[in-house]
């Protein structure tokens, strides 16, 4: 199944839990939002995916805005004065997350492909939103192992 399907089974469930947690229209709206991405993230696995393209160009954008910002906050003098711990730390994250990408990526459909997986993301969620969100990852993850049938413990 490719990523439009997924996203649109993970749009109809997010309207399910937005319904079923009694949300407001702009909460609707990021559940929705949520769950239809988080229908995306066990095809991390998988080297040609649109998740695994958007997280090609999130994790250096990411990388290099938190080595600036971590440096220097927003004053460019700064960026200059530091420009070379500012280059190792961000090259650093890419090589690392090159290096999982390509010697420890597990293969499709194995240990991303499950309910474990699905628990860990919503518990990573969890950490970094909120429960009404960890919700909404879960299930879109969910949705995404059950368009799959793909519904394995581990
Ligand atoms: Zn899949």
């Amino acid at each position: 199944m490719n990523w439009p399907e997924h996203m649109l089974i993970g749009a109809l469930a997010g309207v399910l839990v937005a319904y079923f947690l009694g949300a407001d229209l702009l909460t609707s709206a990021l559940i929705i939002g949520m769950v239809s991405v988080s229908a995306l993230a066990p095809d991390i696995d998988h080297d040609s995916s649109k998740i695994r393209q958007a997280a090609n160009l999130a994790v250096p954008l990411a990388a290099f805005s938190f080595a600036i910002t971590s440096a220097c906050e927003n004053n460019l003098q700064c960026v200059f004065a530091h420009k070379e711990s500012i280059l190792i730390n961000g090259l650093a994250v890419v090589g690392l997350y090159m290096l999982i990408m390509t010697f420890l990526k597990p293969r499709h459909r194995g240990i991303i492909h499950t309910l474990s997986a699905a628990a860990v993301f919503g518990l990573l969620v969890y950490i970094l939103s909120d429960s009404t969100f960890a919700i909404a990852g879960f299930a879109g993850y969910f949705s995404h192992l059950l368009a799959d049938r793909q519904i394995k413990l581990i």
